[in-house]
């Protein structure tokens, strides 16, 4: 391959900022577009466990992300009534990587973009793709802007509902629901709360996860089939009803919750997923992360996923190789990698939802008790493999 390559990035999201990153620390010549005119993000907060983060250091942005997230080395699992279940550990114990951060996303997302200025790679907010036509040496793109620019690869980081991967690859591989949903809301933090807890109630869970001496996050995880229209303006209160009928309105956390009536910030998101088979690129235009196989985030290893793609794809373009050899190699570095955790989050979250009644709540709690920690330790050698 002629080197330097340019490189168009299509989605300036978690996964395609540190892609961008990633190539032009290689020595790609990287442009990204991103349709949103600013970095803000519906959600609040996300995390990586230790797989993530070893990316995110091989880009240069572990340090800002240790300054604005909250670390822990995994979670306490109870019941309705706050009572122990188990501590599940995360991470994959290197040296100098917490076992998991917690961080705004907003945050991450700035010192995604003011590193990937610094390594020299333009950012057009604002902007999409109008058009793409590919030959055998490059492809010419029309962006929005009505200017045109001729790449050697076109990367559609454009995240679940990728316009690149309905026109490229086909309808056949649109979002497809697994009848999950979340609800997310920033709340003020619990008193004397240091560590994330995850609550197993009836029918899914309640996360809280610190983020910041001042603030938690609270995610609400349950199964709820088609997609029911919510007042907008009583997102809190059914946030709260929901939060509160799941513990069988116990006294545990109660008084925090209360928080949440008058949350005017509940993000709803519908669990969908995508996967599509082998292989990842046609021609010149490839597609990753959430575009690929946006994944239920069971094992919080979505992003990282999305993360680990873009540096791989960048390790094999610096090699000797052929575009074609890069891309193949990338195939067969990241597909059972990404089936893999696609497939154990989708399954741990039907496990989850399976407690819905009183004698399926006591299985999944006794579940929780004696086997969770197994499968939490393969789940950690799983992420904890080399990508
Ligand atoms: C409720 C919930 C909680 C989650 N929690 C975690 C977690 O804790 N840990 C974890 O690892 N993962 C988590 N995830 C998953 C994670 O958010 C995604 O896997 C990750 O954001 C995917 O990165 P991406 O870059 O592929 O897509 P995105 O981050 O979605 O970015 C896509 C970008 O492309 C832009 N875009 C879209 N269309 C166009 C276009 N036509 N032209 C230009 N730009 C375009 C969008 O505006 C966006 O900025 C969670 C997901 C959900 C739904």
């Amino acid at each position: 391959m002629e080197k330097p390559l340019k490189i168009l990035v299509v989605g300036a999201g978690l996964g395609g900022l540190v892609a961008a990153i990633a190539l032009a620390q290689i020595g790609a010549k990287v442009d990204v577009v991103e349709i949103k005119e600013d970095n803000s993000v519906p959600g609040v907060g996300f995390g990586l466990r230790g797989n993530g983060l070893r990316a995110v250091r091989e880009v240069g942005l572990l340090e800002a992300c240790m300054q604005f997230g909250s670390e822990s080395t995994g979670v306490n699992y109870v019941d309705p009534q706050g009572r122990h279940l188990c501590t599940l550990k995360y991470g994959i114990f290197e040296e100098g990587l917490p076992g998991v951060l917690s961080m705004p996303r907003l945050d991450f997302l700035d010192a995604a973009t003011a590193r990937a200025l610094e390594v020299g790679c333009v950012i057009r907010m604002g902007t999409t793709v109008a058009a793409m036509q590919q030959d055998a040496d490059r492809v010419t793109v029309t962006l929005s802007s009505a200017e045109t620019e001729e790449y050697d690869l076109v990367i559609g980081f454009d995240g679940i509902n990728s316009q690149i991967r309905r026109e490229y690859f086909g309808a056949q591989y649109d979002p497809t629901p697994v009848g999950g949903v979340a609800w997310r809301s920033a709340l003020p933090i619990a008193p004397g709360m240091t560590g994330n807890i995850f609550i197993q109630g009836a029918g899914g869970k309640l996360v809280l996860t610190p983020l910041s001496s001042e603030i938690m996050y609270a995610v609400l995880t349950v199964a709820e089939e088609g997609r029911p229209r919510h007042d907008p303006s009583k997102m809190g209160q059914i946030m709260y009803e929901r939060a509160r009928a799941l513990m069988g309105h116990s006294d545990f956390m109660a008084d925090s919750l209360e928080h949440l009536r008058e949350s005017t910030s509940v993000a709803y998101t519908p669990y969908s997923i995508t996967w599509v088979p082998y292989p990842w690129f046609r021609g010149r235009i490839m597609i990753m992360g959430d575009a690929t196989h946006a994944m239920t985030p069971y094992l919080g290893s979505g992003a990282a996923m999305s993360i680990e793609d873009g540096i791989v794809l960048a390790h094999e373009l610096a090699k000797d190789q052929s575009l074609v050899d890069a891309q193949l190699s990338f195939m067969a570095r990241r597909l059972p990698r990404v089936r893999a955790v696609h497939e154990r989050s989708q399954e741990t979250m039907y496990q989850e939802f399976d407690s819905v009644s009183p004698e399926a709540l006591q299985r999944r709690l006794e579940f929780l008790r004696t086997e969770e920690p197994l499968a939490n330790e393969y789940a950690n050698r799983l992420l904890a493999q080399p990508y």
